[in-house]
């Protein structure tokens, strides 16, 4: 799967441009989910406009609200979102983490009230520098890994985004995210006890020059992109070139 996310950019023009564009241009792939995670305002207007071309683009939310933090101001339901045909929820994101303080409570939370209503979460978890220096990265990541409940693994798509590879330029080296990977889902098929596939996508400045090394890893099961994917024509390249 090749993941779009456009966190905090874009305008009702932007992503009509962006929409056609891309339904013109790719080459769908079943196998090969194309999703996109346009700002919460604009995801009702990007489905309409999706529904009316016709390639199969998904659309994805990147926010969702549990009910047990209802009444909530501001706050996004899975039923608001199962509503407008929303079929992902980027739940964790590094940037979320850090600027709301998500616990791993109100994670696991999101997990259950995504998970309850069939809207598959990408559940997004990695290192900052500090911890990657202090050889910390794999204790961060399996405390991150206890919000998702055993019964939910085989549900949820987990996005590696090591947090010093987000928006820098600096993407991860191949070898280190194979390593990643592999434990990552390892640790996972352990909490489990079942052997069910489960699918890692790597993200963190993903671009036109490395995303043919990343994806071709057999460790690596799709790729969450930020700022490269705004480019309709640079996304489209990385969907039908991976
Ligand atoms: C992201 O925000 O999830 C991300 C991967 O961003 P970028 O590709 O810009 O590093």
């Amino acid at each position: 799967m090749i993941i779009a996310n456009w966190k905090m950019n874009g305008s009702k023009v932007l992503i009509k441009d962006w929409i056609a564009s891309v339904s013109m241009e790719i080459e769908v792939n079943k196998t090969k989910n194309c999703i996109f995670c346009p700002p919460t305002c604009y995801l009702d207007y990007a489905k309409s406009l999706i529904k009316q071309g016709s390639k199969d683009i998904k659309l994805a939310s990147q926010e969702i609200d549990s009910e047990l933090s209802s009444p909530l101001t501001g706050g996004i339901s899975s039923e608001m979102l199962c509503d407008i045909g929303c079929e992902y929820v980027i739940i964790g994101h590094s940037e979320q983490r850090i600027h709301i303080k998500e616990s791993n409570k109100i994670l696991s939370d999101k997990l259950k009230e995504s998970i309850d209503k069939n809207i598959k979460p990408i559940f997004c978890i990695g290192e900052s520098i500090e911890q990657k220096k202090s050889n910390k990265t794999l204790d961060v990541l399996l405390e991150q890994l206890e919000a998702i409940k055993s019964d939910f693994i085989n549900k949820c798509i987990i996005a590696y985004e090591p947090v010093w590879a987000i928006g820098t330029g600096e993407n991860a080296e191949i070898s280190y995210i194979e390593e990643i990977h592999s434990f990552i889902k390892e640790e996972l098929i352990k909490k489990t006890n079942s052997k069910k596939y489960i699918s890692v996508v790597y993200g963190g400045s993903v671009n036109l020059d490395n995303f043919r090394e990343i994806y071709s890893s057999s460790m690596v099961d799709g790729l969450l992109i930020g700022g490269a994917s705004l480019d309709s024509s640079t996304f489209t390249k990385i969907y039908n070139m991976s």
